[in-house]
């Protein structure tokens, strides 16, 4: 994508709601790979999800739009948000991280199953990387780039903005990244569970998790004590 001639930051750069944001960004078609992906996956279903009719476009970000803590992930799961249209909803990284955030008092209950669940977050909004599902979960780096537009904006609009957890190392980089394109000189930050970093004077601070995936909730890299460590910190931190 060559900025120079890309009409998308001028466009969102314009608007003033999360709403508006939301309803540019699900009409998205700049990653052919991943139009094709979502949409190939919203038409052949997993067996368990037949009956469903899959969202199969890009997943709006989704939560408290006066957030003081913004969670970033890598990008819907096929069979998840993908399925559900609502970021880590329906499947087990999302079982995960909603539990904790009701454990931490930043959710009204611990499950999240369809857009429809009743599930209200508290001072926390969910967004994401890349946000359309990508083949075995890897966005391309042009795909991520494609996608900071929107990232770029929700850290604009999220005006009670304190503090930035990043799930994964993708999300954590993607961060910074974002921050350096606002003209924010940020030094190479090191990934690690539960490293924190501050941004600068006036700015988010920033903290990196594993990422609430099976391949590490299932192999004990990130246990439930562990990422409700996050969250207790990130309470403390807002307090
Ligand atoms: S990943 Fe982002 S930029 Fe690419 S098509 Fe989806 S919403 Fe658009």
């Amino acid at each position: 994508m060559n900025d120079t001639h890309d009409p998308l930051p001028a466009l969102l750069d314009r608007l003033e709601t999360l709403d508006k944001l939301n309803e540019i960004l699900i009409d998205c078609r700049r990653c052919p790979r991943l139009v094709e992906w979502r949409e190939e996956t919203a038409r052949s279903k997993r067996r368990a999800y037949r009956d469903w009719e899959y969202w199969g476009r890009p997943v709006p970000g989704f939560g408290d739009p006066g957030a003081r803590i913004f969670v970033v992930g890598l990008a819907p799961a096929a069979h998840g948000g993908n399925r559900t249209g609502r970021v880590f909803t329906g499947d087990m990284s999302g079982d995960f991280l909603f539990g904790a955030l009701y454990r931490a008092g930043f959710a009204n209950q611990p499950v999240s199953t369809h857009r429809g669940d009743g599930l209200v977050l508290r001072d926390v909004y969910i967004g994401a990387g890349a946000r359309c599902a990508p083949p075995d979960n890897k966005p391309t780096r042009e795909e991520m780039d494609a996608c900071r537009p929107y990232l770029l904006n929700e850290l604009r609009l999220l005006k009670n903005l304190q503090g930035i957890v990043a799930l994964g190392s993708i999300g954590f980089e993607t961060v910074q990244t974002a921050f350096r394109q606002r003209g924010v000189t940020v030094p190479r930050l090191k990934f690690g569970h539960g490293a924190l970093y501050p941004l600068g004077e006036g700015l988010p601070w920033l903290m990196a998790s594993y990422h609430p995936s099976q391949q590490n909730t299932q192999t004990g890299r990130l246990t439930t004590a562990m990422f409700d460590n996050i969250w207790q910190k990130a309470r403390d931190l807002i307090s």
